[in-house]
């Protein structure tokens, strides 16, 4: 059984993430999507929100599980018996960190192999801090996140508005 971790931060989960774990479960028998905790970050939404608009926005999937972890990922990936990890490419941009990230990996576990994949080119400008910036300016944002993550964004702002 082939399992590939797709960790992010997922502040919160898009389309263009939603493309990437489209890919990777045709070419794995498992993915794990997890939350990595990151104590340095200042999320947006509470892991708890996040995981619930992951799970609802990959519940037809039944290959994929939806978790959270603190901690290296490699010694996550190893605890799940994954093989690989699967990050996102969008730009070159992207790419001296994931580089850097895939190779320190490999230098703490040469077993776990990093996947890079691309998504559909109208996604390469997509990420969660632009859909966090528009919505809270009041853009539309229903063609870059699944619907339930549109209503918690409204949801957010107009908490904002209230305080
Ligand atoms: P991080 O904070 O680690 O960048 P993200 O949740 O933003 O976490 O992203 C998780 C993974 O998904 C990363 O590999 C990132 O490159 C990828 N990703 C994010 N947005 C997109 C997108 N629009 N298209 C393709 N990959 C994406």
């Amino acid at each position: 059984m082939k399992i590939a971790i797709y960790p992010g931060t997922f502040d919160p989960i898009t389309n263009g993430h939603l493309d990437i774990l489209d890919r990777a479960v045709k070419l794995f028998d498992k993915v794990i999507i997890t939350i990595a905790r990151n104590p340095s970050k200042d999320p947006l939404f509470s892991e708890e929100e996040r995981l619930d608009m992951i799970r609802e926005a990959v519940k037809h999937y039944s290959n994929v599980e939806v978790d959270s972890f603190e901690g290296l990922l490699v010694e996550y990936a190893r605890s799940k018996k994954a093989s690989a990890i699967v990050r996102g490419l969008r730009a070159i941009s992207d790419f001296e960190y994931e580089l850097q990230m895939a190779l320190m990996n490999r230098k703490l576990d040469g077993t776990v192999e990093t996947v890079f994949l691309m998504p559909n080119e109208k996604y390469t400008y997509l990420n969660s801090s632009i859909v966090r910036e528009i919505s809270r300016y009041g853009g539309d944002v229903s063609e870059f996140v699944p619907p339930m993550v549109r209503v918690s964004l409204d949801r957010e702002k107009r908490m904002k508005k209230s305080t």
